[in-house]
């Protein structure tokens, strides 16, 4: 090896460490924002998670001060303008067919919407939150469900074949609850769907749409609290005007 060939080789190898140690301090500036970034986003989900574990364990608890296992006994108290939360639903069942609606009959309150399903069909919860009641009630409901939601409602589940969740058992949007039936008062399997607030029972078709497999918004406005009042819909959003105030703005 001649002294010119010796020279060929440094610099060959020089080139190749400046060409591989500049390569590596590229990578090093393109990856260091992005770990940066991701601990950020790992951060934010830790965060996110903790709170959502917080409000499922105590679902709305910003409105309800009690926790038993009686369907009307709720107490609290909504804001004038109080806006559910209805992203992130779920359909309770796929059914689009509605057997019976909301409303007055046979001389007393429908409070409910019933859904046409069979025995043992899935029926799943609409919104992530707690399980308020498992109970049966032979005269009425059979074995029913009531879940407590973060966004301050509370849905119940009428006429199960069997409850797959317990009393103070956390579940998420779309979680299997029960399977669908006939039990308690009820002429052919169905599913007995109710929406309350603090109690109060909200038609479901103004915040499920059944036959679409959609709700009706993002959104349910409550105006006035929901105990006086026609409810009413007005464009995406839905509002209870009290007849009392009168004074109700509606979009
Ligand atoms: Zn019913």
């Amino acid at each position: 090896m001649n002294f010119s060939t010796i020279k060929k080789t440094v610099g060959i190898v020089v080139f190749s460490m400046v060409a591989v140690s500049g390569f590596a301090q590229d990578i090093i500036a393109r990856q260091a924002p992005s770990d940066r970034r991701l601990k950020d986003i790992r951060n934010v989900k830790l965060n996110n998670t903790a709170a959502i574990a917080a409000d499922l364990n105590n679902p709305a608890g910003n409105i309800y001060t009690d926790w038993t296992d009686n369907l009307r006994s709720c107490s609290g108290s909504v804001p004038a303008n109080y806006k559910v939360d209805l992203r992130g639903f779920c359909m309770p069942t796929p059914s689009r067919k509605i057997n019976s609606n909301f409303g007055p009959r046979w001389g007393r309150q429908h409070e409910g919407l019933d859904v046409k399903v069979y025995i043992g069909d899935t029926i799943r919860a609409a919104f992530d939150g707690k399980v308020r009641i498992c109970k049966y009630n032979g005269g009425g409901y059979g074995y029913y469900i009531v879940i407590r939601h973060p966004n301050g409602l509370e849905t119940l589940y009428g006429h199960l074949s069997k409850q797959i969740v317990k009393k103070d058992q956390v579940v998420r949007a779309g979680e299997p609850i029960g399977l669908g039936g006939n039990t308690g008062k009820s002429s052919g399997s169905h599913l007995h769907f109710e929406t309350r607030l603090l109690g109060q029972p909200i038609d479901p078709a103004l915040l499920f749409d059944f036959e679409h497999q959609d709700v009706t918004g993002d959104y349910f406005i409550v105006q006035n609290g929901i105990s006086k009042g026609n409810v009413a819909r007005s464009s995406s959003t839905i509002s209870t005007g009290s007849q009392a105030g009168g004074s109700t703005a509606r979009k």
